[in-house]
């Protein structure tokens, strides 16, 4: 069985504070990767073995940045990550729209699989998903902190690593 994390990007893997303490320059690290976030989601991939499926309207895009031509950004997280390219397992679909949006492709995406093992929730905006999928799976990070070591270690016990 597979174990899987829906990933959200901005406000987990960027967050205006870690603009401020940065090695880089605040424009990438407010709607980049920042490299510190990036390891903590990957501590949480290798230990639980699990698949990204991205929910994040990043999902719709390919590259990186403006500031980083060329690179696509599921790369460069692997990279910051240190996790293999064949961790991402997919994108939740794009549906019409729907009052509780990002809850709904992401139990589309859940309904379109068999055999899916433990499973998690990353986001800072849960309004549109705790009311389809329940609190009991979702990891919510401070918008304006983004993903902590709290958070990483409250995403492994959700999947049993
Ligand atoms: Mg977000």
């Amino acid at each position: 069985m597979e174990t899987i994390i829906f990933l959200d990007v901005d406000g987990v893997l960027n967050a205006p504070a870690s603009a401020a303490r940065g090695d880089r320059p605040d424009d990438e690290r407010l709607y980049g990767l920042d490299p510190a976030k990036c390891r903590l989601l990957g501590e949480v991939v290798r230990r639980a073995r699990a698949g990204l499926v991205v929910s994040s309207c990043w999902r719709k895009f390919e590259d990186y940045a403006p500031w980083a031509p060329g690179r696509k950004w599921r790369e460069v997280l692997a990279e910051r990550a240190g996790i293999p390219a064949a961790a991402f397992a997919g994108d939740t679909p794009s549906l019409p729209a729907t009052p509780f949006q990002r809850g709904s492709e992401i139990e589309a995406w859940l309904v379109s699989r068999a055999g899916v093992g433990p499973w998690a929730v990353l986001d800072d905006e849960v309004g549109d998903i705790v009311p389809v999928l329940g609190p009991g799976r979702v990891v919510k990070t401070d918008p304006g902190e983004g993903l902590t070591a709290g958070e990483r270690d409250a995403l492994l016990a959700l999947l049993g690593a």
